[in-house]
């Protein structure tokens, strides 16, 4: 049986995440792979490989070990029907733990790619599988049995970035609270490391990056390393919110080789909301997180690659196949393109805005900005769905919300359940005709003032956490000209584009742009970047897949 305190599942969980195979399923994965006779203290497979081969316990037992410090200690023992592996199986990434023979007997072994095709041809063992896997990696998180330690402070925007940016990718971390913690100093000192630096991130077995960037993560972590950048591609999706990632698994699952591309974490818009709860099939509603994490993890089953933390800094449009710019210069080619890069939120002109972001200025209300502010008086700055949600969301955690709009209430722009969830909250207060006109503070914001549009009255409090959710523009400008934008900055296509915007951006075929086509052949846009999108979680899901559709089309047209 497996060790279950490392871990500490409940017995329920325990059966999903380390599931005893059939003889019958054994059978059927040992079709895929080789049997091997194993000694005991065999290592199967070691921290950091790069190389990951999956195994199933035929007899004996096998141990993952976390080695830390000289010492290791045992996550799980798996015995005969049981099998090794989690998430980065499928994505390629490094292992996290060691896996060694405990008890001399015998396992299959199968590579990574055999892995992927079992997964992709085998319904029954695929879902078994990636639940176990998804668990397992899910109970790694919670034990913080990552190889990364991020040592930070609350005051710090970069921690909350750093945090976000793994947990956004589903990495486990340990953190270390320098606010809290009386011996993190001490830790600091040791390495030198002064207070600009911070936050601090030991990563893998030795390698100490201070106040890195997202790109400096992703590359100690590994996080792209299973990417051949050089191969032309059938298609390339930049941006991996709900509209990329859906464009993803309808393309990856249809044969097509897909590469994403994201300039952060995947999720989009989407993972930074508390809870979805108008999205079809989730009665009960389901954190952002979680629903573009599955969403994620299926493309990846599918044999999508994703390239994290690569930004698109140019599109090259004058010639096929097209290619792609990427932060960091590699650039990647492909013969279709799907352009889901989204939007983002407005920032409004503010002097000190920039110095308070990650620091008392918010863009996301998930749980993570929630623990920084509980027991406090929170502003919500807008008047739609994002903006709703957050102040119901906060309204758990903090004392009170004020919600800021500049117009005479919330049921213009606001769908009516959050309306009258924020009429019956009494911790929620609604503020109309009121802007945020200043931010204090030192190293955190302190104080916000605000005025009131009709009185010109003027107020100071000391609040400490702003949440701006105040629309969104598209996120264009990498295009380099190559595609029709409307007048905001979004995209143009199919039936909107006018014979106008044909001349004008050179269209050279005899037939129009399909639907969700740009003004370049083969290349589409979905869901918020694109003009006339309607801004929902199940209209950027729709249109990536639908694109998918049109991609086959001009696939095989040229
Ligand atoms: C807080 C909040 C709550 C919401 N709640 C709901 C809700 O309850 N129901 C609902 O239906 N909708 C909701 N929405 C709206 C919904 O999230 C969006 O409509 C949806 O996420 C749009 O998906 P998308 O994939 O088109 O774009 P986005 O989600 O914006 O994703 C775009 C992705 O592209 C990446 N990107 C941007 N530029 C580049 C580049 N140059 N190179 C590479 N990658 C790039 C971004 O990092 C991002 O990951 C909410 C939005 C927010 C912010």
């Amino acid at each position: 049986m497996p060790t279950l305190n490392p871990l500490a599942l409940d017995a329920w969980r325990n059966e999903r995440t380390f599931p005893v195979l059939t003889p019958a399923q054994i059978e059927t994965i040992a079709a895929h792979g080789r049997r091997r006779k194993t000694a005991r203290g065999d290592v199967l497979l070691d921290v950091g490989d790069r190389i990951l081969h999956f195994f199933v316990v035929v007899s004996g037992e096998i141990e993952a070990l976390r080695p830390a410090a000289g010492n290791e200690t045992t996550i799980v023992v798996l015995t005969a029907g049981q099998f090794s592996g989690e998430t980065n199986l499928i994505t390629g990434r490094r292992s996290l733990s060691r896996l060694r023979v405990r008890e001399a007997g015998e396992v299959i072994e199968l590579e990574r790619e055999q892995l992927l095709t079992l997964v992709q041809t085998n319904a029954e063992l695929s879902e078994l599988l990636m639940r176990a896997f998804i668990l397992r990696r899910t109970a790694l998180i919670a034990g913080g049995y990552g190889d990364v330690v991020v040592i930070g402070s609350a005051h710090c925007s970069g921690t909350l970035r750093a945090k976000e940016f793994l947990t956004r990718n589903g990495h486990p971390f340990q953190y270390i609270d320098l606010d809290h913690d009386a011996d993190a100093q001490e830790l600091l000192d040791r390495f030198h490391i002064q207070s600009a630096d911070v936050p601090v991130l030991i990563c893998g077995a030795d390698n100490v990056l201070r106040n890195p960037t997202n790109a400096q993560i992703a590359k100690c972590l590994g996080f792209n390393d299973a990417v051949d950048q050089s191969a032309v591609r059938d298609l390339v999706i930049v941006g991996a919110g709900p509209a990329g990632l859906a464009a993803a698994v309808y393309g990856a699952s249809e044969g097509l080789d897909v590469l994403v591309i994201e300039a952060n974490a995947p999720g989009g818009q989407a993972g930074s909301s508390s809870r979805i709860e108008n999205y079809l099939g989730f009665p009960t509603g389901i954190s952002g997180l979680e629903l573009t994490g599955r969403a994620y993890a299926q493309a990846e089953k599918f044999g999508a690659q994703i390239m994290i933390a690569a930004g698109a800094t140019k599109l090259a449009c004058e010639r096929q196949p097209y290619s792609v710019d990427v932060g960091g210069g590699s650039r990647v080619q492909s013969r279709a393109l799907i352009i889901a890069t989204g939007a983002e939120y407005r920032k409004p002109s503010l002097d000190n805005l920039s110095r308070f972001e990650g620091a008392g200025i918010y863009y996301a209300a998930t749980p993570m900005e929630a623990q920084l502010c509980v027991g406090e008086d929170v502003i919500v700055v807008g008047g739609g769905n994002s903006a709703g949600q957050a102040a119901v969301f906060l309204s758990e955690r903090t004392k009170r919300v004020q919600i800021f709009v500049r117009g005479n209430g919330l049921s213009d722009t606001m769908s009516r359940y959050l309306v009258l969830r924020i009429e019956d909250n009494p911790a929620i207060v609604v503020r109309t005709h009121t802007e945020i006109v200043g931010l204090e503070g030192e190293s955190h914001l302190a104080r916000v003032r605000w005025r009131d549009n009709r009185t010109g009255q003027v107020e100071t409090a000391d609040v400490a956490h702003v949440f701006m959710m105040t629309g969104a523009v598209p996120n264009t400008a990498w295009l380099s000209g190559c595609v029709a934008l409307d007048d905001k900055g979004f995209i143009k296509t199919g039936s909107d584009l006018s014979a106008d915007d044909l001349v004008a951006f050179g269209w050279p075929l005899k037939r129009q742009p399909y639907l969700l086509e740009t003004t370049q052949p083969g290349v589409f846009a979905v869901g918020d970047v694109r003009a006339r999108n309607v801004k929902r979680v199940a209209s950027a899901v729709g249109e990536g897949s639908i694109a998918v559709s049109m991609v086959h089309q001009v696939l095989q047209t040229s």
